[in-house]
């Protein structure tokens, strides 16, 4: 791999991430990155905190946590947030 640079993360690869960001597994370029796009994408900057409010509530986010569903309905309801 050698496109790091300049390379943004998708919305859908901080979904993706997240877990990893939160656990400090994620690499430190994918970090930096990562923190790049939520200064720029409100919505996901919302998913990171809904995420957090979830582990501090429930000690851990689990895989079945973030189901292809339930990332799904948060993509969808960045939408109404944005309008909000
Ligand atoms: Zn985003």
């Amino acid at each position: 791999m050698s496109e790091h640079d300049h390379h943004e993360l998708t919305c859908a690869k901080v979904v993706e991430l997240v877990t990893e960001y939160l656990e400090g597994t994620l690499d430190p370029l994918d970090r930096e990155r990562f923190e790049r796009h939520l200064v720029i994408c409100p919505g996901c900057e919302t998913y990171l905190s809904q995420i957090r409010t979830t582990i501090s509530l429930a000690g851990r986010v689990t895989e079945d946590d973030l189901s292809v569903e339930a990332r799904d309905a948060l993509l969808a309801a960045f939408r109404d947030w944005s309008r909000a």
